[in-house]
């Protein structure tokens, strides 16, 4: 799909995709477009644009407007997931349908700033393969969620090889060499954040100042974001798995030395019976130890379980363009699992 040294005439143009995955996105939808078409239509003449936009299961009217919206706007593309999946699922959906010789995922909010893609493609352009957009700071945040998201990226990154660039989104610019790789990743739970991080490739950034929501509210709760960064470090590291080994040995050299301790003390004084407090300490300390281990463990297995099913990511229930929907089977996305 790529043009390799292709000459970068009006009749070459290259093809970019953005992905814009939404969920409950009606009331922003329009300001979306608006600014972002705004951007698009200066770089038409370099570029070719197409705007995938993937329903994850919205329950208000996204979907009807995003189907109105292709009638006015020939470059959209809507992709309907059967229900809700999770941004990150659908944006492997949306990253798989996108046919672009780059690829650039894009809140439906307005939160990563299209401007951004004009200095993007230039970096593209001098032969960054991946350009990141980070955030130059976390005003827009609440104070929690910038300390968590602090601690977040140092524990995933003291635990896991590949690290995460820090105050770094989705929103980045991707060649297709580099989708390629992504999209032959066959796991089903995938915590996009890391995956990119883990294909690697000549990586450049652009800064950007992260700003409010455009409309509607948030879609990432404390709970789903705890959820998030367990996915995260439980797909990239097997830290946790492992350090009970050396706890384990910690606390059993410990013991044998205490026990060592108590047989010299006994045969130099004697028996004596108290120790009831120590004793239960020692048992009941253990074992909330072992059971954090097996919670540990559980996570993995659950994993592996989920793995092994290999159900896939997502689910299309139709796809959209020009306002019309898409014969069945007429276009099988080339990313999406289907390991079936
Ligand atoms: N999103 C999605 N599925 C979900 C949750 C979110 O597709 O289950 C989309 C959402 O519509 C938005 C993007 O993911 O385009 C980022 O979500 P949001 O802005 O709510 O996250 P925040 O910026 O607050 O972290
Ligand atoms: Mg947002």
């Amino acid at each position: 799909m790529t043009h390799p040294g292709a000459p970068d005439t009006h009749a070459a143009r290259k093809l970019v995709s953005l992905v814009v995955p939404m969920y409950n996105e009606a009331p922003a939808l329009d300001a979306l477009f608006a600014r972002l078409m705004h951007v698009l239509e200066p770089l038409q003449a370099r570029y070719r644009f197409e705007v995938v936009c993937v329903n994850d299961g919205s329950r208000d009217a996204t979907l009807e407007a995003l189907i109105r919206k292709s009638r006015e706007i020939p470059v959209l593309r809507v992709v309907d997931l059967s229900r809700n999946f999770g941004k990150e699922s659908a944006l492997s959906a949306g990253i798989g349908e996108a046919r672009g010789d780059a690829v650039i995922p894009l809140d439906a909010d307005l939160q990563d700033p299209p401007e951004l893609i004009v200095q993007m493609l230039e970096k593209w352009e001098a032969g960054a393969e991946v350009v990141l957009a980070h955030r130059v700071n976390r005003d827009t945040d609440g104070f929690l969620k910038r300390l968590t998201a602090k601690y977040f990226y140092r524990v995933h990154n003291a635990l896991s090889d590949p690290t995460i660039p820090e105050n770094v989104g989705d929103f980045r610019l991707m060649d297709r060499r580099v989708v390629d790789v992504l999209l032959s990743l066959p796991e089903s739970r995938r915590f996009m954040k890391g995956l990119f991080a883990w294909v690697g490739f000549r990586t450049e950034s652009v800064g950007y100042e992260r700003r409010e929501r455009s409309a509607g509210s948030t879609k990432f709760s404390g709970w789903k974001l705890w959820n998030l960064a367990l996915e995260g470090i439980t797909s990239f590291s097997t830290v946790p798995l492992r350090a009970w080994t050396y706890f384990g040995g910690a606390v059993a050299l410990l013991a044998l030395v205490y026990g060592l301790l108590l047989v010299t003390r006994t045969l130099l004084f004697g028996a004596d019976l108290p120790g009831y407090a120590s004793l239960m300490t020692a048992v009941l300390f253990l074992g909330g130890v072992q059971l954090i281990g097996i919670g540990v463990l559980g996570e993995y297995v659950g994993r592996i379980y989920v793995e092994s099913k290999r159900r896939p990511a997502f689910v299309v229930r139709a796809r959209y363009e020009g306002g019309a929907e898409m014969p069945v089977g007429a276009a099988l996305p080339q990313g999406a699992p289907e390991q079936a």
